[in-house]
């Protein structure tokens, strides 16, 4: 898999909702490369301030070579990366890790909690080329919830710009249904040939992960850990597995099928 360290442009930058923010950066050899559910390491600031890179999931790779990536500020990284402006540049390690592996279109569904969500619009958005590329556009379905209104409707309208459907859910009912993201995926009543990817809280991932084993349906997910690294060399992502020992998030994942991981934890 070919990665690239590049300092790149920041080309465009947009608060989504209080505290999240999306930037958009100019790294053409990044995007050929990159597949849906890797992630890059950004380096803030020239000043290595923080000194470590920070790692996001890849939102969105077009054909023009730009990337995005979708955050919220949680620290002095995120806060630091929420000042870049037009014109500077940031410092680009990627993509790392596995992705999602990609089945049927019709047969997806992607749930999407928080900043989980990030990584799913590039994958709606590939499974949306892959469908068309092969016949008529076969569009996933896709569930994405937040804590409310402000935090997930800018999201919920740019799944719908790519004419997805969205099912949404927040914690205090005022978008969608009132309650969670698993609630609404119950519902569906998936047949057993679908598969569900999934990136959210930790919490999130295992309920959906007893869900998909229960009614027999395949499920991806993707781990957040902290990391510092990305390459598998500080071993500070290491996730337990079911059948005993760790992996690494950022070199083995950060996406499992959700039946390798150990959830009791
Ligand atoms: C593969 C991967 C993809 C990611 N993609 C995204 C993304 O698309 N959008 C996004 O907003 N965030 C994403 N994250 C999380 C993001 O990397 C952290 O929020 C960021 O590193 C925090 O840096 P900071 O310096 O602002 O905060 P720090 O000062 O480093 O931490 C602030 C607080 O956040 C907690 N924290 C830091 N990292 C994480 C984490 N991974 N999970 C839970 N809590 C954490 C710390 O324990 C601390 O309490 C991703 C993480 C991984 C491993």
């Amino acid at each position: 898999m070919s990665q690239f360290q590049k300092k790149v442009d920041v080309v465009r930058t947009e608060l989504v909702a209080r505290d999240v923010f999306r930037l958009t950066l100019m790294a053409p050899e990044i995007v050929a490369a990159a597949r849906p559910g890797q992630f890059v390491m950004v380096q803030i600031a020239e000043n290595k301030d923080p000194l470590l890179r920070r790692p996001f999931s890849i939102h969105q790779a077009s054909s023009e070579g730009l990337l995005q990536i979708l955050f919220k500020v949680v620290g002095r990284g995120t806060e630091l990366l929420a000042q870049c402006r037009v014109g500077e540049q940031v410092s680009l390690l990627g993509p790392l890790g596995h992705g999602f592996i990609m089945g049927d279109p019709g047969k997806a569904c992607l749930v999407g909690g928080g900043m989980g969500i990030a990584p799913m619009f590039f994958l709606a958005h590939r499974f949306i080329e892959q469908s068309s590329s092969a016949g008529p556009r076969v569009m996933p379905r896709v569930i994405l919830g937040a804590r409310n209104r402000e935090e997930l409707e800018p999201l919920v309208i740019d799944f719908q710009s790519l004419g997805v459907e969205v099912l949404a859910a927040t914690d205090d009912g005022s978008l969608g249904h009132h309650g969670l993201v698993t609630d609404v995926l119950k519902k569906l009543n998936l047949e057993p040939e679908s598969t569900v990817y999934t990136c959210g809280p930790r919490p999130m991932m295992a309920a959906i992960h007893h869900l998909c084993k229960k009614e027999n349906i395949a499920c991806q997910v993707s781990v957040e850990t902290t990391m510092a690294c990305g390459m598998g060399a500080c071993l500070g992502c290491a996730v337990p597995m079911k059948g005993g020992g760790y992996r690494h998030a950022c070199s083995d994942g950060p996406v499992f099928a959700s039946g390798e991981l150990l959830w009791s934890l």
